[in-house]
């Protein structure tokens, strides 16, 4: 298995590379896999076939090509279960999730959470390993030092989401499907240059070759000590929205933090 595998006894996580800055999950055994927004049919079936692995199912997040479109070729010759949240553009999906529901992959229950924002049915699926490790597939809501665009949801909506997130065990690996991570920490520096554990990660990243190693799965304690977005209503982030808007922030709820914080980024 290459570097990048983490291993969780029953079962194994592994990254497959698709386009220039995707992940595609594989949650495998030594002979099984599923996959987690196969948006690259290509990269999936060489891994499975490098590897040995039969497919066993699919799990699907929101309904951007970039996270979908090998659906439709990995199903087209095997009798699998897509699961997945309820959307005209994925009718693939064998088996709709919606908030609270459960599966099981190599004996780790899946709980489905309803997170939208960076698309109004975007899911992410949250489990505990047998050994006690929590983690969580996120798609695009959170990444690291970073979260997805606003597509379709509101800031309060999508700030919300990721609120709801921080709740989650300090410990959870975060397991994001991008590669943004080191201009993400760039925005996240200018947003909070006296925070050093930003600029730390900023150099374990930029010391990184993300095309072996990527710099995921992040965590939860991790996020909430450099994500702007989660620390959007800080004082120090407030004293800077304010200097970059040149309206006093002072007095802005949390979602207006976070949807300042937001906008900043989109023209970063
Ligand atoms: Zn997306």
């Amino acid at each position: 298995m290459p570097n990048a595998t983490l291993d969780f006894q029953s079962f194994s996580i592994t990254p497959i590379h698709a386009y220039s800055d995707n992940y595609i999950w594989c949650i495998h055994t030594e002979e099984k896999a599923w996959v987690v927004d196969p948006g690259d049919h290509k990269v999936v079936e060489a891994f499975l076939t490098e590897h040995k692995l039969d497919l066993d199912g699919i799990i699907i997040t929101h309904h951007h090509w970039d996270h979908i479109t090998g659906i439709s070729k990995l199903t087209s010759n095997r009798q699998i279960p897509v699961y997945g949240p309820s959307h005209p553009k994925i009718p693939e999906v064998t088996e709709v999730v919606n908030e609270g529901d459960q599966l099981n992959i190599f004996g780790l229950q899946l709980t489905v959470l309803f997170v939208p924002g960076h698309t109004l049915e975007h899911i992410a699926y949250f489990g505990i390993t047998a050994a006690g490790q929590p983690l969580l597939f996120c798609g695009d809501t959170l990444f690291c030092a970073g979260c997805g665009r606003l597509f379709e949801g509101t800031p309060a909506q999508m700030n919300h989401s990721l609120q709801r997130l921080t709740t989650l065990n300090d410990e959870t690996l975060v397991f994001c499907t991008h590669e943004y991570t080191e201009s993400n920490l760039k925005f996240a520096l200018e947003v909070e240059p006296d925070n050093t554990d930003i600029e730390a990660e900023l150099s374990i990243v930029q010391a990184l070759d993300t095309s072996k190693q990527p710099s995921l799965p992040t965590s939860i304690a991790k996020e909430k000590r450099i994500n702007p977005f989660l620390r959007a209503s800080l004082p120090q982030i407030r004293q800077k929205l304010t200097e970059q808007f040149g309206v006093s922030a002072d007095t802005f709820s949390e979602d207006e933090c976070f949807a300042a914080v937001r906008r900043w980024k989109d023209n970063f």
